[in-house]
């Protein structure tokens, strides 16, 4: 059975653009993956797939880069007049909001990067799952897609669920309290230039 989809329109600095919500019930309560929709997407269209982060998009941390990925990534799909944005509640790598926090903690008390945080408190690096977002970019017909990332994890996963990816080359700006967890992003395999956070 094709599962429910919900579908509305939304506005952003006078655009107009296409919100599609998976319906499946989530038992782990996360809510479940949407997609915005700009304009007509065609298969090698701008795709951007982001996990929920409450400090940078909300908070307006500067401690990481999730807000001005996702900026960057709306302006850029939005400059190319089509494009999808699907965003995954998949806060702290998948391990949720409460050990994103112990995380934290741990990396101020102890001067760790977050990935020996993790590990430090018998946390995976990263258990993010991707399929609900290779669903998603098939219900709206696309199989390859130009996704805006630097983490080739991300590629890899969508790969094995079908999607075609060629890896966008973009530059997010970095702000200097984040230039650590870049560093700690790149060491584990992140594709991120040394000299990017410039
Ligand atoms: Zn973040």
């Amino acid at each position: 059975m094709t599962e429910q989809m919900f579908e509305h329109t939304l506005w952003r600095k006078g655009n107009k653009f296409a919100v599609k919500v998976l319906g499946a019930e989530d038992p782990s309560g996360h809510s479940p993956a949407t997609a915005a929709v700009y304009g007509n997407p065609q298969n090698d269209c701008l795709v951007r797939v982001h996990s929920r982060c409450v400090y940078g998009e909300v908070f307006e941390s500067d401690d990481c880069d999730c807000r001005e990925q996702l900026r960057t990534a709306l302006q850029m799909i939005d400059a190319e007049g089509a494009g999808v944005v699907i965003y995954l509640d998949q806060e702290g790598r998948g391990e949720g909001l409460r050990n994103k926090a112990r995380g934290y903690a741990y990396s101020q008390e102890h001067h760790t990067d977050t990935f020996t945080s993790y590990r430090a408190l018998g946390l995976p690096d990263d258990s993010r799952s991707y399929e609900a977002a290779a669903e998603l970019l098939r219900r709206l017909g696309l199989t390859s897609v130009r996704l805006l990332t630097n983490n080739p994890a991300k590629v890899h996963a969508l790969q094995e669920n079908g999607i075609e990816v060629k890896r966008e080359t973009w530059t997010v700006p970095v702000s200097e309290f984040a230039r650590a967890y870049l560093e700690a992003k790149r060491q584990y395999g992140h594709m991120i230039a040394t000299g990017q956070a410039d």
